[in-house]
């Protein structure tokens, strides 16, 4: 379908605005956002809030309870009762994975540096300038659109049944969501992400004399069988969709781990067969019968003990995998719809495989949703995170469209 004259106004919108756009993302990443910089969060929300209401949007603000360490989330709503298309839930994210001091925005005309320029406060400024050009066009009227921007992407609060559960609420008043998370830079769209449980795997030895180690009275002791569990886990998952990871490992005579701080102590000797082992690891799984198939097989492979020795495996689901279904496919048919009729690449679907989660993780099963929306560049989760600045236009005018046309099927 090419571009129809009022798709054209909408582009010619977006391209008048980029200046004010450039600028409004220079503000955004000169505020400071890690996930646990609760007030930095705050104040990014209070700059898209206040551009949003101006748009004709409801804001409110979604606290978090004091202990989650959680600066909460902000959702702007322009909803009228029977609009005459879909229903789009708008995802982004106020914080970043790095602090920002040392990541200020600098541009040096060919590359933008600073702390979420890409990850994704650059997907955000992609949300609100869409909007102001179809809000121009008088294309809100009527229409149902949700903005959710959650203030602690990079690292949510847990337990995510409650950090997640207003997102989930505004996915079941929605039909599609957009997620503007850095595009892929491969002409691909993001349709489905694995999900994401962790592990603790807690093993007990018989404590003793060195020199009857791997002898019956003795046993193989703790680090021994952590070994051999943490090698069958290497076999079982060295292929397919589904990654073991352990992250870390704590063995000895005693072992403190602290949950908080991620980190912990050990001792033992190396004339003492060891009597504890700590393990901290993640699974991630594309669906969730894989995923519960790689946790039998998990604790199949813990299960079968050496001599003296036991293990307890633990499991906490903290992200829901999302699978590639027909509907966001759909939307990908959209998407590169309107890519081509704004002259811009043809698009397929991105591998769902070798990326981490999103937000779009806790909505995927609710509605059609396309993710990767957002602006190109790289280093993502890196202090040397980089914009292509020429890719800001261009995804902004990519989502007006794209939004319109959901909005109004019918123009
Ligand atoms: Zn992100």
């Amino acid at each position: 379908m090419e571009s129809s004259p009022a798709e054209k106004a909408l582009a010619r919108s977006v391209e008048t605005r980029l200046g004010e756009e450039m600028a409004a993302l220079e503000k955004v990443v000169n505020i400071d956002s890690g996930t646990f910089n609760t007030e930095g969060v705050r104040e990014v929300g209070r700059f898209f809030e206040k551009e949003l209401q101006a748009l004709g949007f409801k804001t409110r603000w979604i606290p978090m309870p004091e202990a989650m360490h959680r600066g909460g989330h902000l959702v702007a709503e322009r909803v009228a009762p029977k609009p005459p298309g879909k229903r789009v839930l708008l995802i982004g994210h106020l914080d970043t994975v790095f602090e920002g001091q040392e990541h200020r925005f600098r541009n040096d005309g060919a590359a933008i540096r600073g702390a979420g320029v890409i990850d994704m406060k650059g997907g955000d400024v992609v949300i609100l300038f869409a909007l102001k050009a179809l809000e121009s066009a008088g294309m809100l009227e009527g229409a149902a659109v949700r903005v959710f921007l959650t203030g602690d992407e990079e690292n949510p609060g847990l337990p995510t049944s409650e950090s997640r559960r207003d997102i989930v609420a505004a996915a079941k008043e929605s039909d599609v969501g957009l997620s503007f998370e850095p595009d892929t830079g491969k002409n691909t769209i993001i349709l489905g992400r694995r999900g994401l449980s962790t592990w603790s795997l807690d093993v007990t030895g018989a404590q003793g004399h060195s020199s009857n180690v791997l002898r019956p009275s003795r046993g193989a002791g703790a680090i021994y069988e952590a070994s051999r569990i943490l090698d069958g886990f290497r076999g079982a998952f060295s292929e397919g969709n589904v990654t073991v990871n352990p992250g870390l490992f704590l063995g000895g005579t005693d072992v403190a781990y602290d949950a908080t701080k991620s980190a912990g102590t050990s001792a033992g000797k190396y004339n003492v067969v060891s009597k504890t082992v700590t393990v901290k690891g993640d699974l991630r799984a594309l669906e969730e019968p894989e995923r519960e198939a790689a946790k039998a097989r998990m604790r199949e492979i813990a299960a079968a003990s050496l001599p003296k020795t036991s293990a307890k495996l633990e499991f906490d689901d903290i992200v829901p995998p999302w699978p590639i279904a027909e509907g966001s496919r759909s939307v990908l048919k959209m998407v590169d719809a309107v890519s081509r009729a704004l002259g811009q690449p043809a698009l397929t679907e991105a591998d769902p495989v070798g990326r981490g989660f999103g937000d779009a993780n806790f909505v995927g099963g609710l509605l059609a949703v396309a993710d990767g929306l957002g602006v190109k560049g790289h280093g993502t989760h890196s202090p040397d995170e980089t914009l292509d600045p020429k890719s800001v236009g261009p995804a902004t005018q990519r989502a007006a469209v794209l939004i319109g046309r959901l909005l109004h099927p019918t123009r």
